[in-house]
């Protein structure tokens, strides 16, 4: 199954690209009704069937999914968004409602489904450089989402009209029949169970209520964001039916690398090269950070991977507290290639300046490899 071709969601519910919520659903549904295990026991390919039209169902249904899918395809169904989950179905109790009370008339809608419902969640994704990380950045970022219709207000019905009671049910949102012996009740077919018909729809939803609207939303990121930060925007997802609270908009920070600097928490990390005459006289040498240059002291005798630490040159914390620290690792860089002056001067120096050379403890090698990793 994994190795096969996957089928366009679009392709397997027998419905085009432009299908409203209404379309996927009722398409689904003729699906599961023919493909149900329980309708067709030890058949393979029909239970096959059915998961695949379960999983387009998934898809399609959820409008985040969908924009997803529609812009990626089942490559995007895979990345952090989520792939198929059957637990995420927000309405899969509305369509299996409908299913068993198909299957079996049993009732399982209680009364009118015109509950309040909170809309989708949205995601964005947003890139920063190193340093709009460290220190914040205002910017805007355009989300597209289901809004309610202007012109409607999100009836659907034409401006004036209202929706009209439903002749089938009388408002009630099922029909009951008689069955044999039973009388049973099941989602009304002409209103979905909403009570209410739409007689006039808008002409801008065509009485869907809703629209799709692509909008600018400011950002403030503060300072000291991480990459993989989600930042959390309420209520500016889809928007809700029935007078629910719209879904929520959800940033995702993406922070590149920088050329040189290191990163852990508030903390920046570097490497610099010095030289062997500079770490042993000591020196002063001009070394870059966040907010401009900083004359660093090398002390006299320094060794090759000595951390230097440079105060409140880190980061700020997106937790609060002081900025962290600036730790620079100095490496001592023999030199390469010498003339006969230099190498006589060294050898003198050699000579006056014998070490035992021994290894050294283990503690001075893993405490370097702890903060360089
Ligand atoms: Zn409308
Ligand atoms: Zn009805």
């Amino acid at each position: 199954m994994a190795t096969q071709a996957k089928r366009d969601y679009y392709e397997v519910l027998g419905v085009q690209r432009t299908a409203s919520e209404q379309e996927i659903k009722s398409s689904y549904r003729k699906l599961a009704m023919q493909y149900h295990p329980d309708r067709n026991p030890d058949n393979p390919h029909a239970e096959e069937k059915f998961k695949e039209a379960s999983e387009a169902y998934g898809v399609l249904i959820d409008s985040e999914k969908r924009a997803r899918y529609d812009q990626f395809g089942h490559e995007g169904m895979n990345g952090g968004f989520g792939g198929f989950d059957p637990s995420t179905f927000s309405d899969f109790s509305d369509i299996f409602g409908d299913l068993f009370s198909d299957f079996f008339g049993v009732n399982v809608n209680t009364g009118r489904r015109n509950r309040a419902q909170k809309g989708a969640d949205r995601g964005v994704d947003l890139q920063l450089t190193f340093e709009e990380a460290a220190f914040g950045k205002k910017t805007e970022v355009k989300v597209k989402r289901y809004e309610n219709c202007d012109e409607c207000r999100g009836s659907g019905t034409a401006p004036g009209k209202a929706p009209v009671t439903c002749s089938t049910c009388h408002g009630r949102g099922q029909v009951r029949y008689q069955q044999g012996f039973f009388s049973v009740a099941r989602t009304c077919p002409s209103c979905g169970g909403m009570g209410r018909v739409i007689a006039d729809p808008c002409h801008k939803c065509k009485g869907e209520g809703r629209q799709i609207r692509e909008r600018t939303i400011e950002i403030n990121v503060p300072p000291g964001v991480e990459d993989g930060t989600r930042m959390r925007y309420q209520e500016q997802g889809d928007s809700g039916g029935n007078g629910g609270h719209a879904g929520d908009l959800y940033v995702m920070l993406h922070v590149k690398p920088h050329p040189f600097f290191e990163r852990e928490g508030k903390d920046l990390f570097c490497s610099v090269p010095i030289s062997f005459s500079q770490a042993a006289l000591g020196t002063e040498i001009p070394i870059p950070t966040l907010d401009g240059e900083y004359k660093l002291k090398i002390p006299e005798g320094t060794q090759s991977g000595t951390v230097l630490r440079v105060r409140g040159k880190g980061l700020s914390s997106i937790r609060g507290g002081g900025k962290g620290d600036l730790h620079v690792q100095v490496r001592v860089q023999t030199p390469g290639k010498l003339n006969k002056r230099q190498r006589e001067l060294l050898a003198e120096l050699g000579g006056s300046s014998a070490i035992e050379n021994k290894p050294e403890p283990r503690s001075l090698f893993e405490k370097v490899k702890e903060i360089f990793g």
